[in-house]
């Protein structure tokens, strides 16, 4: 029947499919047990699960090429390696043989047994295994459960979930997952803007949809709106229909734009630099004429394995991506891991009480021997083939700043000694995300070339507000008068000691907020190439002159509801 869920659009795009549902790996099984005579059958449809989730990953491992391969291929592998466990299998058969438990109850004692087993550990590697687990026992689980057989391979489905981890994101789509529905997450979370940059659509927030979609549901979609319909009907049907010719119309409209300058109506040059997070990024950015990388972060660099990558594979990441851009300005974010985002090497801690406010960013590179050094030789040896600007994450003092500063410095000396070519200058900049990096921005603006408003992180140390936490609802957002305040602040102070500034966070990628970052001085904007075309259309039909005299009305904002009038009054709309 016929269901309509709202959530949140937190990547474009529109898609009919079936649901492939996916609980979450709490297991909160009750204990069940099957009679003497079943034990045999029970076996059968363990073992048929079992062998049906290690020949669709055998089938995934096999498909897999190009960049994501080797990554995405590792933990296939570690996967494979536990389902494959004869410590695993025998105890599922044991406990079936003895107990008479199902099949079920049987998988949660076991996976109970082996998560006491790795969260005993004092190894933060060994500890980050349970999820491994978690996800090996919910595969044979969604097997077990599969009505419809080889549902699992099948290609166009949609996934419900309640959450969805950033790494996973490019291993469902090459499973042919062609869009994603959470009942958590928000449009910020790194893994939105990961699917953003996979062209995934993707809804968050999509409350109830785990409880009442089932799998093989058929779907549509919108991840612009955030609307799901389960079961639609004609007129859905035909809305898609619709929403899918809009799109390829709207996707003609903007790829005209491709060669066009990002010029305002009074002919001032915008310089929008992209966002990446891979290969493909960089490729898209360079064909869509952005002015250059404004933002790469490295930390996927540093997810999905077990050992830290070197100085010479992070040189070779690196210096790709300058030589992808073909002498356009690269600016490539040092590490900015944290327990939010825990890797596998147990580089970073994984259980931190807060880890938004914990060893993040430059706090964890400085904390670990080497980690800096290393990815500053690597960055600087990369400026040999290319101008490199080195960007540096959650900065708050004027000390970190001078301390990166120092080891630059040393890196810079011992490279040329040792004979390599780099670059006579690689400017450093430093994000301002943390709100006492840009109330304290004079103390330590002279010791940067370049500032990078990271609004993400800004928005949610400024306003208190989780950027994960679907609850807080328009709590998390940057139409609050204190950010718009703070941003204008940080802008024009690096206007007036010649620092360039570029926000970098979602907001800048987000055509309805282009007038608004107009209005507040931004000359640089760096985001997404999947939504670069749509912002040059938008500052294309923006006259800066107007934006800026208008500016006073939007600092003057007491509240939310003003700021919104005036971004109603000042839309520079884009018509047909
Ligand atoms: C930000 O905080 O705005 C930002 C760009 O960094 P990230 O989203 O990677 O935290
Ligand atoms: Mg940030």
């Amino acid at each position: 029947m016929r269901q309509v869920f709202h959530g949140h659009g937190a990547a474009r795009g529109s898609a009919l499919g079936r649901a492939r549902v996916r609980l979450p790996a709490t297991f909160d099984i009750t204990e069940e047990h099957i009679a003497a005579d079943a034990v045999e059958v029970e076996l059968d449809r363990l073992h048929a699960a079992i062998d049906s989730v290690r020949s669709e990953m055998h089938a995934l491992r096999v498909r897999l090429h190009g960049a994501l391969a080797h990554e995405v291929g590792e933990f296939l592998d570690l996967h494979a390696l536990l389902l494959d466990d004869p410590e695993l299998l025998q105890g599922l058969d044991d406990l079936i043989r003895a107990g008479h438990y199902t099949a079920d109850y049987a998988l949660k004692l076991q996976r109970d047994r082996i998560a006491a087993v790795f969260q005993a550990m004092d190894d933060a590697y060994f500890r980050s295994r349970v999820e491994d687990i978690d996800q090996v026992i919910g595969r044979v689980r969604a097997a077990l459960h599969r009505h419809d057989a080889g549902a699992e391979g099948r290609a166009g489905d949609i996934l419900v979930c309640e959450t969805v981890a950033p790494a996973e994101l490019a291993q469902l789509q090459a499973q042919g997952v062609m869009a994603i529905v959470a009942t958590g997450g928000s449009p910020l979370s790194h893994s939105a803007i990961l699917a953003r940059s996979l062209h995934l659509p993707f809804v968050v927030g999509a409350s109830h949809a785990l409880q009442r979609i089932n799998d093989g549901d058929v779907l549509s979609v919108d991840g612009s709106t955030g609307m799901v319909v389960r079961d639609p009907d004609a007129a859905d049907l035909r809305d898609h229909r619709a929403r899918a010719r809009e799109q390829a119309r709207e996707r003609r409209q903007l790829n005209r734009l491709r060669r066009e300058p990002s010029r305002t109506t009074d002919g001032v040059d915008i310089k929008l630099y992209a966002n990446a997070e891979s290969r493909e990024d960089v490729a898209e950015a360079h064909a869509l004429g952005a002015a250059g990388v404004g933002l790469y972060r490295t930390e996927f660099l540093f997810l999905q394995r077990n050992e830290l990558p070197d100085e010479d594979e992070q040189f070779r990441v690196y210096r790709d991506v300058v030589l992808g851009m073909t002498g356009r300005a690269v600016t490539i974010r040092t590490l900015d891991l944290g327990a939010d985002k825990a890797d596998r090497s147990g580089l970073a801690l994984r259980h931190e009480p807060n880890p938004a406010l914990g060893l993040r960013g430059v706090r964890l590179s400085l904390a670990r021997e080497g980690l800096l050094e290393t990815q500053l030789r690597a960055l600087v040896r990369a400026s040999g083939y290319g101008p490199v600007r080195i960007l540096v994450p959650m900065v708050c003092s004027r000390e970190e700043v001078r301390t990166v500063r120092a080891s630059l410095k040393r890196v810079v000396s011992q490279l040329r000694r040792e004979g390599h070519e780099i670059a006579d200058h690689v400017p450093l900049g430093t994000m301002i995300e943390v709100p006492a990096a840009a109330l304290a921005l004079r103390g330590f603006i002279d010791e940067v070339d370049f500032l990078s408003i990271g609004t993400n992180d800004l928005v949610q140390y400024l306003l208190a507000a989780d950027r994960n936490n679907e609850a807080l609802g328009e709590l998390y957002s940057p139409l609050h008068p204190a950010v718009l305040r703070l941003i204008r602040d940080v802008i024009r102070l690096g206007q007036a000691r010649g620092k360039p500034v570029a926000v970098c966070g979602e907001m800048a990628g987000d055509p309805i907020f282009t007038p608004l970052l107009l209005a507040l001085g931004l000359a640089e904007f760096s985001l997404h190439p999947g939504t670069l075309l749509e912002v040059r259309r938008k500052i294309r039909h923006c006259s800066l002159v107007a934006m800026r005299k208008a500016a006073p009305a939007l600092l003057r904002a007491r509240d939310r509801a003003s700021i919104l009038a005036w971004m109603r009054t000042h839309d520079c709309a884009v018509d047909g």
